[in-house]
């Protein structure tokens, strides 16, 4: 099963707009094609409409990092996923580590927001991922389950085929420990095998997997070599623009 590539940066909370727009300056022409891969900057809410604009007519895509499950109200501070994806916007990401450690995000809150983001027509990039003390004892894999059951839940099998999924060991997350290629093929694996029980081959073959964590130009092909992996989500490599450019010489 063949499925497209997906490189998708993840600023988090970094940049200003005028940073933002000399990034998209001096990467925007030299993006590969995206019959060939999905190149992705997923920016703070802020940026993406001055991002947006200068992207016209590029192969880059943009992705906001979170958006609320409502689609507008008395929600002070939140970023509504109809206004992103009025944008064009082309992904959300939704249940980082960071989110669900500062924010307190649950499961529920990420399943409820999957659903208003897909009902946008915007999709959603999901993650999930172990603490240390979780890998140690040796239950990634019933925790992942778990993480992605509870995303997925209602959820119809199209729906699912066309999400991305990203595979984020805690630890790994900007702590230049990354898991080795087997141990994300692996856990991708368990993350391929869940949608599979829940949704069925066809479903499993289609959907994408990402994995995150300390991802950089010179680990990035042996990741993409890998069977169950689809992509990367990259969080330090992706905030330059050279080093940003050089995660796609896989392709
Ligand atoms: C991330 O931000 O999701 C991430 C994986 O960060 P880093 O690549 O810096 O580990």
């Amino acid at each position: 099963m063949s499925r497209k590539p997906i490189i998708a940066g993840n600023w988090k909370m970094n940049k200003t707009v005028s940073e933002a727009q000399a990034f998209v300056e001096a990467v925007k022409n030299n993006i590969p094609s995206k019959e060939l891969v999905d190149t992705v900057i997923a920016a703070p809410a802020l940026l993406l409409a001055p991002m947006n604009y200068l992207r016209q007519g590029t192969d880059l895509q943009l992705s906001a990092e979170n958006a609320y499950f409502e689609n507008a109200g008395a929600f002070t501070g939140e970023t509504s996923p109809a206004a992103i994806a009025d944008l064009g916007i082309e992904y959300i990401v939704i249940g980082h580590s960071e989110r669900r450690e500062y924010f307190h995000e649950t499961d529920e809150d990420i399943n409820k927001k999957a659903k208003a983001i897909i009902a946008n027509g915007v999709t959603p990039i999901v993650c999930c991922g172990e603490t240390l003390e979780t890998y140690e004892a040796g239950k990634t894999a019933e925790w992942v389950e778990g993480q992605i059951t509870a995303a997925l839940k209602d959820l119809t099998p199209e729906q699912v085929s066309n999400l991305v999924i990203a595979y984020e060991p805690i630890w790994a997350i900007g702590t230049g420990k990354s898991a080795d290629a087997n141990t994300a093929d692996e856990t991708c694996g368990v993350v391929r095998a869940t949608v599979e029980k829940l949704y069925g081959k066809n479903v499993s073959d289609a959907v994408r997997i990402q994995y995150g964590g300390s991802v950089k130009p010179e680990n990035v092909a042996e990741y993409m070599s890998k069977e169950n992996v689809d992509g990367a989500l990259v969080g330090g490599a992706a905030l330059e623009a050279e080093s940003f450019l050089a995660l796609l010489d896989f392709v």
